[in-house]
C-alpha cells in the first residue's frame, strides 16, 4: 500500500504563523490572553489553546469590554479601527495577520491617499474583506461574482483601484476584471491572490487522478476543504471528506493499492499525521 500525502495539506503559511504567535504568547506568560476571533477555524485547536488559557473574543462588543489583556490579531487582519481601539484602551496588541494581507491594507491606503476609491473582489462578509475595507480612506466596494461586477457602477470621472481577497479564484478574478476594465474608468488592478490557495488545489487534483481512493480532511464547514472535496471527487470517485480519524470508514479492499491525503488550511498537522499512520498501519 502507497500513501501520498500532500505536501501542501494543512496550515498555510500565514496560519501557521498566527498558531504559533498564540503558542509564543502562551509560552511567555502574558495573560489574560485573546484572540480577535477563532485563530483557526478548527475547534479542536481552539479547545486545546482554551485549556491553555486563550479566550476567543467573538465581537466587537466583547472587545470594547476589556480592561486589560493581550489581544491577538489572527491572520485573516482587522481594520485600523480596531488598531485605534486597542491603544486607546491601552491593551497590548500582538499583529499575527498574515503579511500578504497586511500588503493589502498597505495598498488600499496608498490608493486611497492618492484618491483612487477601492474595489474588492471577494465576499463581503468574510472577515478578510471587511478588514481590508477598515483600510480604504476613499469609498470602498466590492463585488463577488461576474453579474456583480456586471452591474457595479461609480462616479465615471473617479478613479479606481482593484484588488483581490487572497483566498479569491485566480480565473474568476481575472473574467471580473475584463469586465470592470471595459467600463471606462482610470484603473489600476493588484492581483493580490495568494498562491497558497492554488497550488493546494493543483497539488490536491494531481494527487487524486493517480490514487485509487483519497482522503479529505478538514472542517464541516471549511468551504476550502469543500471545494478540495469537490476537485478531489471529480478525479476520484473514491474521495472521502473526514474532519478527523475516527470519521474514516475506508473499507479494506484489495482494489486499493494506492492512497492519497489532503487537508484544508485549518487542519492541524496533529489530525493529518493521525490519519497518515492510520492509513499506512491498516492497509
Ligand atoms: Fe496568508 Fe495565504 Fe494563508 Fe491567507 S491563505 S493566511 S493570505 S498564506
Amino acid at each position: 500500500m502507497e500513501v501520498i500525502l500532500a505536501k501542501t495539506a494543512g496550515f498555510c503559511f500565514g496560519v501557521q504563523r498566527a498558531v504559533d504567535t498564540v503558542q509564543t504568547q502562551i509560552k511567555e506568560g502574558t495573560a489574560p490572553i485573546y484572540t480577535y476571533g477563532p485563530i483557526v477555524h478548527n475547534e479542536a485547536v481552539v479547545q486545546e489553546l482554551e485549556a491553555q488559557g486563550v479566550q476567543v473574543l467573538r465581537s466587537k462588543e466583547e472587545l470594547l469590554n476589556l480592561t486589560e489583556g493581550t489581544v491577538i490579531i489572527r491572520a485573516h487582519g482587522v481594520g485600523k479601527e480596531i488598531y485605534d481601539l486597542l491603544e486607546k484602551k491601552g491593551i497590548n496588541l500582538v499583529d499575527a495577520t498574515c503579511p500578504f494581507v497586511r500588503k493589502i491594507h498597505r495598498i488600499v491606503q496608498k490608493e486611497g491617499a492618492l484618491g483612487r476609491n477601492i474595489l474588492i473582489i471577494g465576499n463581503a462578509r468574510h472577515p478578510e474583506v471587511e478588514g481590508i475595507r477598515g483600510w480604504c480612506r476613499t469609498p470602498s466596494y466590492v463585488v463577488e461574482s461576474v453579474e456583480e461586477a456586471q452591474n457595479f457602477t461609480m462616479d465615471p470621472k473617479g478613479k479606481l483601484c482593484v484588488v483581490s481577497q487572497t483566498t479569491f479564484n485566480y480565473k474568476k478574478f481575472k473574467d471580473m476584471v475584463e469586465i470592470i476594465s471595459k467600463k471606462g474608468y482610470d484603473i489600476i488592478v493588484l492581483n493580490t491572490i495568494c498562491s497558497a490557495t492554488e497550488e493546494r488545489q493543483t497539488e490536491a487534483r494531481r494527487i487524486a487522478s493517480r490514487v485509487d481512493a483519497m482522503i479529505v480532511i478538514g472542517g464541516s464547514h471549511s468551504s476550502n476543504t469543500q471545494k478540495l472535496f469537490e476537485i478531489c471527487k471529480k478525479e476520484c470517485e473514491n474521495t472521502y471528506h473526514i474532519q478527523e480519524l475516527e470519521d474514516l470508514d475506508l473499507k479494506s479492499s484489495q482494489s486499493i493499492r494506492c492512497v492519497g491525503i489532503t487537508a484544508g488550511a485549518s487542519t492541524p498537522k496533529k489530525i493529518i499525521e493521525e490519519v497518515q499512520t492510520h492509513v499506512g498501519i491498516k492497509f
